[in-house]
């Protein structure tokens, strides 16, 4: 039977040292900022942003929300995000993804600055996680690199796969677990053999967007499995991109989905503002 790795309990710890962290910037008159951007009126968007203000207030940050509407030109999201670089009560920008159609995203992503770019999209900072020099770490694998230390896992040398090759969370994935020396492999929908290569992982990480995907013959026994995936069931209901019931018995940590990856993502935004808010007055050096 595995240990559960609990994110519902390492994301309070995380958000307990932010806010302890945030009160001592207090008291040299720093408040981190952190300004969220929403372009039209997606659901799923809005109860992701809704989350975001909520985590800021439980860590003490200020928040400013930017609620524009759908028909929003690129020239007046620019304008607004080129203001908010400029505003110095404001440490972390995000916008929050996906933008309607017309909208271009990577004009976007590149047009926050690096040093308030909290969700470490720009070029930037993900060249800066490629040479393993950064401030910033993408939410979501820094959330997993998070659970993975919580358990006292050690990475180093363990044949790592990450199944999944996004730009926010399969390539950043496989870069940290690199650079904690482990062996990755990372597998995506042209990869051949992919239950040899899974069975092969030491520490499997799914992050795929299909439910419980990854069977119980896709795991060695004894393996750490860790689930990024927020996928809907036959019925509807949150799961992951992991069988739970079946991988479960086999692995020796597993996370679960909920209370995995998820809470992870956003204490780890929090965690992101601060350093932000840390280097932008220069209680950090920004080297
Ligand atoms: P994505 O951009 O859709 O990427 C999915 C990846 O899975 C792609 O690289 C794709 O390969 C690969 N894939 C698809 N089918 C496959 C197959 N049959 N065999 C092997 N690989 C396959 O998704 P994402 O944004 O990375 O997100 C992945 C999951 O994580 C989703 O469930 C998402 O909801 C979840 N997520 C959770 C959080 C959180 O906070 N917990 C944050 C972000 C994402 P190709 O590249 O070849 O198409």
């Amino acid at each position: 039977m595995a240990k559960i790795i609990s994110g519902k309990e390492v994301s309070a710890q995380v958000r307990a040292d932010v806010r302890a962290e945030c009160e001592t910037l207090k008291q040299q008159g720093i408040t981190p900022g952190l300004a969220v951007i929403i372009v039209g009126d997606d659901p799923a968007s809005r109860v992701y942003v809704n989350n975001k203000k909520k985590a800021c207030a439980d860590v003490g940050f200020l928040s400013e929300e930017y609620t524009l509407p759908a028909q929003t030109t690129q020239e007046e999201l620019l304008d607004l995000i080129e203001k908010l670089n400029n505003k110095k009560e404001i440490n972390g920008i995000l916008c929050q993804l996906p933008l309607p159609k017309h909208l271009d995203e990577k004009a976007v992503i590149n047009a926050i600055s690096p040093l308030k770019d909290v969700d470490a999209f720009h070029p930037s900072n993900v060249g800066r996680i490629m040479i393993g020099d950064y401030h910033f770490l993408p939410c979501t694998p820094a959330g997993v690199m998070e659970l993975i230390h919580s358990a006292d896992i050690d990475v180093n040398g363990k044949n790592c796969v990450v199944i999944g090759r996004s730009n926010i969370v399969g390539k950043p994935m496989a870069m940290l677990l690199l650079h904690e020396n482990g062996t990755v492999t990372i597998c995506h929908s042209r990869t051949k053999n992919l239950k040899e290569i899974c069975r092969s992982a030491d520490i499997l990480v799914a992050a795929v967007g299909k439910p419980k995907f990854v069977k119980a013959d896709m795991v060695k026994e004894g393996a750490v499995v860790i689930d990024v995936g927020m996928d809907r069931d036959e019925n509807g209901k949150l799961c992951g991109d992991v069988d739970f019931n079946e991988v479960e018995p086999l692995a020796s940590y597993i996370t679960p989905v909920p209370g995995g990856v998820g809470p992870m993502t956003i204490a780890m935004l929090m965690k992101n503002t601060l350093m932000a808010a840390k280097i932008q007055n220069g209680v950090l050096n920004n080297a």
